[in-house]
């Protein structure tokens, strides 16, 4: 069973890989990614889930064999689950719907789908695409979704090859106070 430092030490060690076809590493994407959360003034559990939300593409050895493979390693439900013993609905809640947040962002906000990445664009393709509109509409009912949205947007901004962010020691205090009591 993965622990907090598990956790940690995958995103120094395996999180030096980059960010798919992103000018940035994984580690870099993270951090910047829960910078923009926190200057945000996001509650800490949502600074941890923009940090980990992608921890799905490291933990059992990354995604990478299937993202080769033109197959959607299904990152969030994989992150999702590995941290559901350390972290409470708060954290991975948003997690788990990262990606239906963008299939509900491209089919509502022409200007958020004209503005992916061309690698998110890719992904976009193989995760099902943009969201019908009853789909868009029954996505905003579930738990989660504001959050889940908020964090896609962080995750878009969060590709930037120059951006300056904190180390994951600054984030510490986020991830102490969203941890579950009995982990
Ligand atoms: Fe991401």
């Amino acid at each position: 069973m993965i622990v907090i430092e598990d956790l940690l030490r995958l995103l120094l060690e395996r999180g030096a890989r980059q960010y798919g076809d992103e000018p940035v590493s994984q580690l870099a994407h993270a951090l910047q990614c829960a910078t923009l959360a926190e200057r945000s003034g996001a509650a800490p559990p949502l600074v941890v889930a923009a940090l980990l939300h992608d921890i799905g593409h490291l933990v059992d050895g990354g995604d990478e064999g299937a993202a080769r493979a033109w197959r959607d390693g299904e990152h969030e439900n994989v992150g999702a689950a590995a941290l559901g013993h350390l972290f409470g609905p708060e954290v991975t809640g948003p997690i788990g719907l990262h990606v239906a947040a963008k299939r509900y962002l491209c089919a509502t906000e022409p200007a958020y789908s004209a503005a992916l990445s061309p690698a998110s664009q890719r992904s976009l393709a193989l995760q099902g695409g943009a969201f019908a509109p009853a789909a868009a509409a029954a996505f905003l009912d579930r738990p989660h979704a504001a959050a889940a949205i908020a964090l896609r947007r962080w995750d878009e901004a969060a590709k930037n090859a120059m951006a300056a962010t904190p180390g994951l020691a600054h984030f510490s205090k986020h991830i102490d106070a969203s941890a579950s009591p009995r982990r």
